[in-house]
């Protein structure tokens, strides 16, 4: 199943947060914790679901957190053992 990130119209990853027009976009938004997604590319616009947005970004943060801590590891490693 394809991510959020990209438009579901055209595939662009330029899908961004768009603002909320009115009072009823603004209700849509607090009742079912929705966001309008716009395209920079087709111009498409979306609701999307704010948690599986925000939780598909999250999760990628914490895997590129693990990945840069593994590699201060290793780099902090290689020069330890260059020094003794
Ligand atoms: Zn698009």
């Amino acid at each position: 199943m394809p991510g959020f990130v990209n438009c579901p119209e055209c595939g662009s990853d330029d899908f961004n947060r768009s603002r909320l027009r009115n009072i009823k976009e603004k209700i849509r938004h607090r009742l079912f914790n929705q966001s309008p997604y716009r395209c920079h590319e087709c111009g498409h616009r979306d609701w999307v679901d704010i948690k599986k947005f925000k939780k598909k970004i999250t999760s990628r943060q914490v895997m590129l957190y693990v990945f840069i801590v593994i590699l201060a590891c290793i780099i902090g490693q290689i020069i330890g053992s260059r020094i003794n």
